[in-house]
């Protein structure tokens, strides 16, 4: 993604957050608000977007997180169209976390981590900011804490070495 496009996309996701805070029942409101086919993550998707991939299968997407709140933090999203985990149909959840677990396993020994942190948010008051259903894999390293979600955007040659060394974990 170049510079510019990053600067544009860190805005819109800031203007995002800031309008779910004022209009939580809108925006960012109940557990059934519509699948919006535009979120960033649909269009990572659709490949109107770029992402640094680390898997690809016909059920999930694996990828780096452009803001990492630890080093090698990665993004498996469904391809089903599901805002959050409640949408996601009964019969998807199993494929889809074996995809998870897949990629998680992947993020240890690519990164060389001793352990890892999975998280997954839903809605705005659940901290949730991509209305397409996502869980962060975090690798972890004993004594290390966990970092801030600070809203920097990485580098793309790190985020893009941080992903060969994942795709080299499979
Ligand atoms: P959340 O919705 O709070 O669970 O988190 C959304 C995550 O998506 C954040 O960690 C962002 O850093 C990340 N993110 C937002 N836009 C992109 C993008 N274009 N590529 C990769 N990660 C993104």
């Amino acid at each position: 993604m170049s510079r510019v496009r990053w600067i544009v996309e860190r805005a819109r996701l800031r203007a995002a957050r800031y309008m779910m805070r004022l209009r939580p029942d809108s925006a960012g409101g109940p557990m059934n608000a519509a699948y919006d086919p535009n979120n960033i993550f649909a269009k990572i998707l659709r490949g109107e977007m770029p992402a640094h991939k680390v898997y690809e299968d016909d059920v999930a997407l694996a990828f780096m997180d452009i803001m990492p709140a630890a080093e090698g933090h990665t993004l498996v999203i469904p391809k089903v169209a599901a805002r959050n985990f409640l949408d996601l149909p009964a019969d998807a959840i199993g494929p889809y976390m074996q995809r998870v677990q897949k990629v998680a396993a992947a993020v240890k020994k690519g990164m060389g981590a001793d352990g890892l942190t999975i998280q997954q948010f839903n809605e705005s008051a659940g901290g949730q900011v991509v209305f397409h259903l996502h869980f962060h894999i975090l690798p972890r390293w004993e004594g290390v804490p966990l970092g801030r979600h600070t809203g920097v955007m990485e580098k793309p040659e790190k985020l893009a070495a941080n992903a060969e060394k994942i795709r080299a974990g499979f």
